[in-house]
């Protein structure tokens, strides 16, 4: 007897899992359920467990499913929720998790926007923040407090120089001090890695980008390993407000639909294009993870299962030639954000990162960062081609 596999495998869960036809009409993919309240049979007589859409939305509920079958496929306990932008999530999650005085290390790349939260609103609130090369364990070691350091808190691969931390080392360290380890998979998306796997206790999206993957929506999401920890973001989620609406969560959810088949072109055109800029003489140095000579490509070999679409690089003539790049694609579209469909290019000094000017997270003013899309290559490379010739 032929037996269907006890775990579906990523693409299938990625169509399926939250997605079972609708009840009422058999319609093959969850309706938009665009609506505030839900009739109670009765006081306190739920229907699905729906009452108000704040604290739950079917639509949400199935987006929120299938993200949590996606970066946990092995804990059927383990909680996803979806937020009105990464931002939102990562806001909720301080709030919830962290109390003035708390300590939390962050990484010394880490995206600006992420930097800003946590020194600018979440500083002034009582937080310590620590920024650290995460790449480094014994550095991460030392600026660890235990007993105070609430958070350790990674991106791999980071934004915009695709640094890669040891998912797994980092959350021994961290859990050896009694702290939960955070890591935001937004570049990599679940198809690539998963870091619930390897030991953290907390993914957080920017689902914007690669699980949207059409720039068409801003979303965020958190999965949570542990069913309590889950319970209280949860609750935080609802307490605070900041959801993810029913048709964002409907577009992220068709996005995720086709995350592993984008993820392998982003993957494939990535490599094409980082291999052609080492070669090229306008460029110094190329940064993408798939690289032998970047320095964290086998930990990435290890723990990803190819190495994504960002690839960022840096012009030998410097910042104003940079800058003249990415003001000449055509086919490259110049923008800020990532991870859709559409190839990107731009340049974080003055855009994405402008922000982090004078602080640890500074980047270097002649790096052009790309998010390759899933265009024809050939069209990709001759547009990099004709900029970088100027
Ligand atoms: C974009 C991004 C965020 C923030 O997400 P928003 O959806 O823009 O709020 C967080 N982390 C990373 C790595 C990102 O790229």
């Amino acid at each position: 007897m032929p037996n269907r596999p006890a775990q579906p495998g990523f693409e299938t869960l990625a169509i399926h899992a939250g997605q079972e036809p609708d009840p009422l009409t058999g319609a093959v993919v969850p309706p938009i359920y665009q609506v505030s309240t839900f009739k109670q049979d009765g006081v306190g007589g739920l229907r699905g467990g729906y009452e108000y859409a704040r604290s739950g939305n079917p639509t949400r509920t199935a987006l929120e499913t299938c993200l949590a079958a996606l970066e946990a496929p092995h804990l059927p306990d383990a909680v996803g929720l979806a937020f009105a932008s990464g931002l939102a999530a990562e806001d909720t999650l301080i709030r919830a998790l962290c109390r003035p005085g708390d300590h939390v290390v962050l990484p010394h790349d880490a995206y600006g926007g992420t930097y800003r939260l946590f020194t600018k609103v979440a500083g002034p609130w009582g937080l310590h923040v620590n920024p650290v090369n995460v790449t480094d364990i014994d550095l991460l070691r030392k600026a660890i407090v235990p007993g105070r350091t609430r958070l350790v808190w990674i991106e791999t691969p980071s934004n915009p120089l695709l640094s890669i931390a040891d998912i797994a080392a980092v959350a021994d360290v961290t859990h050896e001090a009694g702290a939960l380890l955070v890591v935001d998979n937004t570049f990599a998306s679940p198809y690539l890695q998963q870091p619930i796997a390897l030991g953290a206790d907390i993914v957080v999206h920017s689902t914007t980008k690669y699980a949207g993957g059409h720039s068409d929506v801003v979303g965020g999401a958190l999965v949570v390993a542990d069913p309590e920890v889950g319970a209280t973001l949860a609750f935080h989620q609802n307490a605070q407000g900041s959801i993810a609406g029913p048709f964002d969560s409907w577009l992220t959810l068709r996005g995720l639909k086709t995350l592993g088949v984008r993820m392998d072109r982003h993957s494939a055109n990535a490599r094409t294009v980082a291999e052609y800029l080492v070669e090229h003489p306008a460029v110094s140095q190329v940064f993408w993870p798939g690289l032998p000579g970047h320095p964290g490509h086998e930990i990435a070999a290890r723990q990803m299962r190819d190495f994504g679409g960002m690839v960022s690089f840096r012009v030998a003539a410097g910042e104003q030639a940079a800058v003249d790049i990415c003001g000449r694609t055509e086919v490259f579209t110049l923008g800020e954000s990532l991870g859709g469909v559409e190839s990107l290019i731009e340049h974080p000094a003055r855009m994405t990162h402008a922000s982090v000017a004078g602080s640890p997270l500074e980047v270097p003013a002649d790096l052009v960062r790309l998010s390759v899309g899933i265009e024809s290559i050939e069209d990709l490379v001759a547009d990099l081609a004709v900029a970088l010739d100027g």
